[in-house]
């Protein structure tokens, strides 16, 4: 006799909630640093509520990150009620150092920072990404080589990040075929930078370091936040509920400056396709569209500096693109339902005519639930976004297990 099957489906996998498995020094160095660098508990007695750990665990934790440097004493805290004042602890302004590049297609930011956030030094550099990776990536360590000397802190390097213009892998630390950016593919970059500074490399795409450090300045309600920027190509990175970059399977997440939008004009785009929304509506086809300016084939520059005297036919093009763009956008929206979009880039930097045009179509074409609460506004960092992006991704990436572990 047979038995009878229940119900045709096959063996379902039921998933475990993501525990680290190991209870380690370092897994509890790590959670302690991180309590502390966030401000959610910065005294013993907040540390053991906030971690559900052992008063003792946590006792030998503390003094750990203490003796090593990383933690140091802050103060006393004054308790709400009875009870002794509390020891406060904060990261140590000697704890180490992280060094930042936010490379775009023309230039670069370069910045030291130390594990408390502060600016310990900073430049802009122009360069040329597609002069290749040699010579790009040796500019970019003299410099911060140069910052690094100049900054007041001899503590030592312990992460650098690095942003680039094109698609990366993040786990080899490879650019992977970034269209603008001829020579770079598969190029080892965090490996050179770890090979240079002995200690760990980040690589990371552009647009998604702007779209944490916009993320990571504004309150957490403002997650999922999707962050598009306009300038000389489209980009766009996501970063999640839980205030992390979302990479997708392959880290290509977030980049559309490729979707073909609807009602665009028959461009040929730099990737070979017909109508890409960065074809049609990024700040070089702005200045594209906008033809000759004072005898000379439009700039970048000059899309600026015409929309920043309100000139009708800039704006009117501006306007335009942004309603292209707020195809895409109204598109992601339904997809992801954010809470913010952030539009960011050198076009939205000169005026309000962009966001305008997004606004308009977003609004119209996505549905309500949508857009109930959607906020879609401007960067409010601006050009640091990128530099604030790689801020919190160096100083978490020392604060990790890893991290913690690499301590001893
Ligand atoms: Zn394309």
């Amino acid at each position: 006799m047979s038995v009878p099957s229940a119900l045709g489906l096959p063996s379902l996998r039921l998933e475990a909630p993501p525990l680290s498995g190991r209870v380690d020094a370092a897994v509890t160095r790590s959670t302690v640093a991180r309590l502390v660098a966030s401000g959610t508990a910065v005294s013993k007695a907040d540390l053991v509520t906030a971690a559900g750990l052992a008063r003792t665990t946590v006792s030998a934790a503390v003094d750990e990150l203490l003796a090593r440097g990383v933690l140091v004493p802050d103060g006393i805290r004054a308790t709400p009620g009875r009870g002794r004042p509390a020891d406060r602890l904060a990261l140590s302004p000697h704890g180490g150092l992280v060094l930042l590049a936010d490379v775009g297609a023309r230039g670069a930011h370069l910045a030291v920072v130390d594990l408390r956030q502060r600016l310990l030094g900073h430049v802009h550099v122009d360069i040329d990404v597609q002069e290749g990776p040699d010579a790009v990536l040796g500019v970019v360590e003299s410099h911060l080589d140069r910052l690094r000397s100049a900054a007041s802190s001899r503590a030592p390097v312990r992460a650098v990040v690095i942003g680039l213009p094109g698609p990366v892998d993040g786990q080899l630390g490879v650019p992977v075929r970034p269209p603008i950016m001829p020579g770079w593919h598969a190029y080892p970059v965090a490996a050179r930078l770890r090979e240079t500074y002995g200690c760990p490399a980040v690589l990371e795409n552009d647009v998604n370091l702007r779209a944490l450090g916009e993320a990571r300045a504004l309150p957490a309600d403002q997650a999922p936040l999707l962050f598009v920027k306009v300038g000389t190509g489209i980009g766009g990175g996501l970063v999640t509920t839980e205030g992390v970059l979302h990479h997708g399977a392959d880290g290509a997440a977030g980049d559309i400056g490729h979707v073909r939008v609807r009602g665009a004009p028959d461009v040929t785009c730099v990737c070979g396709n017909v109508g890409c929304i960065e074809a049609v509506a990024s700040a070089r086809a702005i200045a594209d569209r906008l033809g000759r300016v004072d005898g000379q084939q439009a700039t970048i520059a000059d899309v600026r500096r015409l929309l920043a005297r309100a000139d009708p036919a800039a704006v009117a093009l501006v306007r335009e693109a942004g309603g292209l763009i707020g195809e895409v956008v109204a598109m992601l929206v339904h997809f992801y339902n954010p809470a913010r979009v952030t539009l960011g880039g050198s076009v939205t930097a000169a005026s309000d005519d962009l966001l305008a045009g997004v606004r308009s179509v977003v609004y119209q074409r996505a549905l309500p639930l949508a857009t109930r609460n959607l906020v879609l506004a401007s960067s409010v960092i601006g050009e640091f976004a990128g530099l604030a992006g790689a801020s919190v991704l160096g100083i978490e990436r020392v604060l990790s297990i890893e991290g913690m572990a690499a301590l001893g």
